[in-house]
């Protein structure tokens, strides 16, 4: 056998098809894996569409679409040491030089020379991938196969949620997709006393209710800004948590947040946003930082153990799994927003 079934962008325009394209090699450093369950992130549904950042950004067509994995390695190539066959695996997708200054000083998550699956090169949407043996992340056990899919977008969860004070805390996150969604779980588990949500689809607002948002904003309805001062004592929240890319929610972020605060944005913005550096920034003393992938590997390390431990449930996020070939109804799905994270089975 050397043909394999995959979700392949064939052309500059929208859309993807799935053909039969030549099953990968793994080279020296790589093993090959035959893929169990893949998921749909936002960034596929920008290549699938075709919007104006996919255009600029993707060079290499036709290519393998999709990053999120859980496979199996079925193949060793030349130097894999540390894994076998057999082995259950998750991958950052995220692919590392190891040797430029980034690299060397801790921040191989934005490599210089850094590649990313279906992105820059092939991607996992199809029966087999090849991952380099650095980026594999072998799954614990205790923790059910496909949620290794889940593991990179919780990932940016985690890294989001985490990268600065968190309990004790209220927080604000904006957009409720599926890393919003399990950025709310992540920020209760790790001691956050207020979560405050906002979402303008109703199937996600409720899923946000259900994981325990203690408030969900409709910025179509609610006056936004308002309603979280009024819900802070006046003094507006601790963190905001940006995961909507959506202009408007992120300049109203900057007034709902308090003096001295931190604001983690995730969510990516498709065109530059003017912002008053002055009032929003400087004399608000607060902190911004963009967050980008996970930290290879603490993010890792912590969202396995997240997960392993039982005290996060990703059963309420994934709410639809189709097959493979179904790729196309999860990208209309994902466009509608009636969904949380959706699993795709080769
Ligand atoms: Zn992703
Ligand atoms: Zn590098």
């Amino acid at each position: 056998m050397t043909k394999m079934k995959a979700v392949v962008k064939t052309k500059p325009e929208p859309g993807a098809e799935i053909i039969d394209v030549d099953i990968p090699t793994p080279g020296p450093g790589e093993v090959l894996v035959k893929v169990l369950a893949t998921s749909i992130c936002g960034t596929d549904l920008h290549i699938y569409q075709w919007n104006e950042w996919a255009q600029q950004r993707i060079k290499n067509l036709p290519q393998v679409m999709g990053h999120e994995l859980c496979g199996e390695i079925i193949e060793l190539g030349s130097n894999v040491k540390h894994l076998k066959k057999g082995d259950i695996i998750s991958a950052e997708t995220h692919i590392a030089c190891g040797h430029c200054f980034l690299c060397q000083t801790g921040n191989a998550h934005i490599c210089i020379n850094g590649r990313i699956f279906g992105v820059d090169i092939n991607g996992v949407f199809a029966e087999y991938a090849v991952v380099p043996a650095s980026n594999v992340w072998i799954l614990d056990k205790k923790i059910p196969k496909d949620y290794a899919s889940v593991m990179e977008p919780l990932g940016n969860a985690v890294h989001t949620v985490l990268a600065g004070e968190i309990t004790g805390n209220t927080v604000l996150i904006t957009g409720c997709g599926p890393i919003g969604l399990m950025s709310i779980s992540v920020s209760r588990l790790c001691g956050a006393t207020k979560i405050i949500a906002t979402e303008i689809n109703d199937y996600r607002i409720k899923l946000a209710k259900e994981l325990g948002a203690d408030v969900v904003l409709n910025p179509k309805k609610d006056d936004v800004v308002k309603k979280i001062k009024e819900k802070t004592d006046d003094l507006g929240v601790d963190v905001v948590l940006e995961m909507s890319g959506n202009p408007t929610a992120i300049l109203d972020a900057f007034k709902a947040l308090r003096p001295g605060g931190r604001y983690s944005i995730l969510g990516i913005p498709d065109k530059p946003i003017e912002i008053d550096v002055s009032r929003d920034i400087i004399f608000k003393y607060i902190t911004v930082q963009g967050i980008n992938g996970r930290l290879m590997f603490s993010t890792w390390h912590k969202t396995a153990r997240f997960l392993s431990s039982g005290r996060l449930d990703l059963e309420p996020i994934i709410t639809h799994r189709f097959r493979l070939e179904e790729f196309a109804k999860g990208m209309e799905l994902m466009e509608s927003g009636n969904c949380g994270k959706i699993l795709l089975y080769p």
